[in-house]
């Protein structure tokens, strides 16, 4: 240390964490002293008061660090009002200098990463957010959402072994160079939103499908014959309906095209991966009713023991689709609701003497809600009125399957079945869908991953709609370095 001689004394005076609202100020007598080291470029410097003061600041650490809180959590205008109400004198611009000047927190080494952009002004500037998806923390926010910005912040801070990031694109590519050795993740909320997107413009090419063809009632005054038609009718659509109809009508097809290509039963059974007898029933039906007659008189519903018993109950007055289900379930019926319901429409219509008013067509968003919703979670109208736009629309039935099969594979995670859903898609006439099915063959391995692995970045919405919290609270100007602070710091 060098040697040093009193120089002359000085106040300070220093804001203190207020009490009890009232404004606290230290005034302080401090010597000043002067450096004796030649060339010393101080001159003269002040003394320090341990845990009191430090070079140049107008508040106690405490006071300081009450201040960064309160610019962390509120920000410019609304913190300094704070802070000026609980006697913490800070102008608008001390808080947010204090923030912006607060160090990083410290990253330590992320493991399983998650990447996905943000809106920085909305549809036009935005900005990249990584998170650990072990502890759950934003890690760091990037002014772009640039591939090489990526790549240099993975480079700087390398660890990453897994990263979970939205489909193919600059993530994907700054992942590769940033971290080559990291294994990709495609998200499964980003698959499930991306289907999602191509699920709505196949309900909007099939508008005209959605709208009820208008209803006929010439036999409107002969009710009881009117209701065996629709007793048979709502037979043969709920029996139209099961999938070993749509199966057995797709091997129909299959194996009738070989045999005209001369191909025979057991090479067909080979090629197809049917057992023989089954290909050989096929081979020898006359049409695809030949085979499906047998199967109705066999099996038939699911229902068919309790259509009597539904029929009787209709008849009674009884038409509540949801207690008439319970009644039945409570009798031993093991079916689905949907069943009971597709059932009990045509009933009820004849049945009631008045003609139901047309229904307005659903709207193209809501019939995608009702596809890409579990079936569980629909109400009784709207299973039914799902049910009745699939049984008009053959592409949008396909589509609805192929929505549910991709689900039960998101969520199971049975990435074994990705290759078989694609095959089964593209063999379908559903373009939008054949979209989604290249993208997911660009980005194979990843999306592979995201349908194996357990990471997912589902928390990282959660984070995003954290920073648009706090964005909107600094009025829309989103000063990125007090965004970045604010959003690291103020948990
Ligand atoms: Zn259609």
């Amino acid at each position: 240390m060098v040697s040093e001689r009193v120089h002359g004394r000085y106040r300070r005076r220093l804001v203190d964490a207020a009490i009890a609202g009232a404004q606290v100020e230290i005034d302080l007598l401090v010597r000043r002293f002067r450096c004796l080291t030649a060339g010393c470029p101080r001159v003269t410097f002040a003394e320090q008061v341990a845990g009191l003061t430090s070079p140049h600041a107008r508040y106690t650490p405490l006071a300081g660090r009450m201040i960064e809180a309160i610019g962390l959590a509120l920000a410019g205008r609304a913190g300094a009002r704070l802070a000026g109400r609980i006697g913490l004198p800070a102008g608008r611009n001390t808080l947010l200098r204090r923030v912006r000047a607060l160090s990083d927190p410290q990253i330590g080494a992320v493991t399983v990463l998650g990447v996905d952009d943000f809106a920085l002004r909305r549809g036009r500037v935005y900005g990249t957010v990584l998170i650990d998806l072990d502890s759950h923390r934003p890690v760091d926010l990037l002014p772009d959402r640039e591939a090489a910005t990526f790549a240099g912040w993975l480079a700087e801070h390398p660890g990453a072994q897994v990263i979970c990031r939205d489909r193919a694109g600059a993530y994907a590519e700054g992942a590769r160079t940033g971290a080559p050795d990291a294994v990709q993740v495609a998200d499964r909320f980003h698959l499930w939103s991306n289907l999602a997107g191509y699920v709505e413009t196949t309900v909007a090419r099939h508008r005209s499908c959605l709208a009820q063809p208008p209803v006929t009632h010439e036999a409107a005054d002969e009710p009881r014959a009117d209701l065996d038609n629709a007793v048979a009718a709502a037979r043969d659509a709920s029996f139209e309906q099961r999938a070993f109809v749509r199966h057995a009508r797709e091997r129909y097809t299959a194996v009738q095209e070989l045999k005209a290509a001369g191909v025979g039963i057991k090479p067909i059974a080979a090629r197809l991966g049917l057992a023989r007898g089954t290909v050989r029933k096929y081979y020898r039906a006359a049409s695809v009713d030949d085979v499906l007659a047998k199967a109705r008189d066999g099996r038939g519903s699911i229902l068919r023991p309790w259509e009597p018993y539904l029929t009787e109950r209709v008849n009674a007055g009884i038409t509540n689709g949801s207690q008439l289900f319970q009644e039945i379930r409570d009798q031993g019926y093991t079916g689905s609701k949907a069943v009971v319901l597709t059932y009990l429409r045509p009933l009820r219509a004849g049945g009631s003497t008045a003609a139901p008013a047309p229904q307005p067509a659903p709207k193209v968003r809501t019939v995608t809600r009702w596809i890409l919703t579990h079936p569980e979670h629909l109400d009784e109208q709207d299973t039914l009125a799902l049910q009745q736009v699939l049984t008009r629309c053959q592409d949008l039935r396909k589509t609805a399957g192929h929505v549910t099969a991709f689900a039960q594979m998101l969520t199971g995670r049975h990435g074994d079945r990705l290759n078989g859903w694609i095959a089964a898609v593209d063999a379908d006439d559903l373009p939008e869908l054949h979209r989604f099915t290249r993208g997911l063959l660009r980005d194979h391995d990843a999306v592979l991953n995201g349908l194996t692995l357990p990471h997912s970045s589902g928390q990282v919405e959660g984070t995003v709609n954290r920073i648009k919290m706090i964005k909107r609270q600094m009025y829309g100007r989103a000063n990125f370095d007090l965004l970045r602070k604010r959003v690291l710091l103020a948990t």
